[in-house]
């Protein structure tokens, strides 16, 4: 049998369930996949998930760094902006 991944959503402990079809649930909050001929199948569908939530985590927490970036040059710039007119006040 495949080695199960944590649940993408809770952390929880997967586990097979079946004996004709085969389903991969997550003991803690249940949610589950289709029902697969092996559980192999299952368990592909599952792991495959799993690293497809845990992307999408990574690309949200880069999003989130970009847009603070952003914020932070745009802070940085209007600084600037304004040292650069008080110098400009300053010549004779
Ligand atoms: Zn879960």
């Amino acid at each position: 049998m495949d080695k199960l991944a944590d649940c993408p959503c809770c952390g929880g402990k997967a586990e097979y369930i079946g004996r004709k079809m085969f389903v991969i649930q997550c003991q803690a909050c249940r949610i589950r996949t289709q029902e697969y001929r092996s559980e192999h199948a299952a368990a592909q569908v599952w792991n495959i998930r799993n690293s497809i939530a845990k992307e999408a985590a990574e690309y949200t927490a880069l999003q989130w760094r970009f847009d603070k970036l952003i914020q932070e040059n745009n802070v940085l710039n209007e600084r600037i902006e304004g040292l650069e007119t008080d110098r400009e006040k300053q010549k004779p």
